[in-house]
């Protein structure tokens, strides 16, 4: 677990899945961003991501194209309309009731995409990233079940 003031992707995927709101208590999409390849920047040093990592809290604007490949996994998300700054972060929000639910609660283990139960992997839906990118503000979540768990989610098909 590290803080990173930025974040190289150079491939990684986008996984997806739902989560129930504890808000509401009905199932909603959730997508978060998995880091395979790239590094880490904090206070001017950098240095390898050498696990498949989860990258949570991203604060930053994002390109276009990176925020569109996510809406199309879960248009739940919501796609910037022109003439607006482009996403300020990739929150996840309930598409019942709008409760934000924040990424600590689906990197868990438990949770959605760090599922106890290895049946409930092949409920996650994993698609690679179109492009390498940098995100400015994020912080890199190492979670030692994630690399193996990836392999059962990309394998899936
Ligand atoms: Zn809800």
């Amino acid at each position: 677990m590290d803080h990173a003031m930025k974040v190289d992707l150079d491939a990684g995927y986008w996984l997806t899945a739902t989560h129930r709101c504890t808000q509401c208590r009905h199932e909603a999409p959730v997508t978060v961003l998995v880091v395979t390849e790239g590094c880490e920047h904090w206070n001017g040093v950098m240095w390898s991501i050498d696990q498949p990592s989860f990258v949570i809290d991203v604060g930053c604007e994002l390109p276009l194209e990176v925020v569109r490949q996510r809406w199309l996994l879960n248009p739940n998300l919501g796609m910037p309309t022109v003439g607006e700054r482009t996403v300020s972060d990739l929150a996840n929000v309930c598409q019942h009731c709008g409760t934000r639910i924040e990424d600590d609660d689906l990197v868990e283990p438990g949770g959605p995409f760090l599922p106890s139960n290895p049946a409930s992997a092949v409920l996650v839906s994993c698609t690679p990233l179109e492009q390498p990118f940098t995100a400015n503000e994020a912080e890199v979540w190492e979670e030692d079940a994630l690399p193996g768990l990836l392999q059962r989610f990309s394998q899936r098909d």
